[in-house]
């Protein structure tokens, strides 16, 4: 197989305007910030408008940057010509929906989890 991007992690800058309740500082409400102006769907909306009608139970942090980091796993291309994440969804190891081959997050094919019963800490007897 050939790994096409190596694992990597990402990270994000996202804007929120924040909100934080007065007697709760570790509870409060972030509403996506974008192009200057807050983003709202129904459900955050009523959230939104109960913060701006309750500024004696919230206090109004403006907007804040916070960095967001997710890891991206490998993304590879199988024997078959398909391409894959390389994800743990196994012990490790991740099946190529295409063609059933399966690969370690390494990027190395590995035998199929039903041949592995020598390595499993099974005893049956
Ligand atoms: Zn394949």
């Amino acid at each position: 197989m050939e790994i096409i991007r190596p694992a990597h992690t990402e990270y994000h800058e996202e804007l929120n305007l924040e909100y934080r309740f007065r007697n709760d500082p570790e509870a409060g409400f972030a509403f996506p910030w974008k192009d200057g102006k807050v983003v709202l769907n129904n459900l955050s909306e009523k959230n939104f408008m109960w913060c701006l009608e309750h500024p004696e139970e919230v206090e109004s942090l403006g907007v804040v940057k916070r960095k967001t980091s997710c890891s991206v796993p490998a993304l590879a291309r199988c024997e078959c010509g398909e391409e894959i994440f390389l994800e743990d969804r196994y012990y490790g190891c991740c099946q190529c929906p295409n063609c059933g081959k399966w690969y370690a997050v390494a990027g190395y094919e590995v035998n199929p989890p039903d041949e592995w019963e020598e390595d499993l800490e099974e005893d049956e007897w």
